[in-house]
């Protein structure tokens, strides 16, 4: 049997419960700071009729100009 002092066992009855507390704080702040610097899907995209530029999702064909509300097609812009 491991024989240890009262004042160890109330040390690691306090340090466990905090440590793994600290642990799974860690992961969490690592989990939020490799979300947040994954490389935005947005670009950005000049508009054929205002010339105004704004961000648009790759993923999407054709967008509406947020300025003059123009319908954009990516593809004829972009080549
Ligand atoms: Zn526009």
């Amino acid at each position: 049997m491991i024989l240890v002092s009262f004042s160890t066992a109330f040390f690691l009855y306090l340090m466990i419960p905090i440590m793994v507390i600290f642990i799974l704080w860690l992961s969490m702040e690592y989990k939020n700071q490799t979300l947040s610097t994954k490389p935005e899907s947005k670009d950005t995209l000049t508009c054929s009729i205002c010339f105004q530029s704004f961000l648009y999702n790759r993923s999407e064909n054709i967008v509406r100009c947020p300025f003059c509300q123009s319908l954009n097609d990516v593809s004829e812009i972009k080549s």
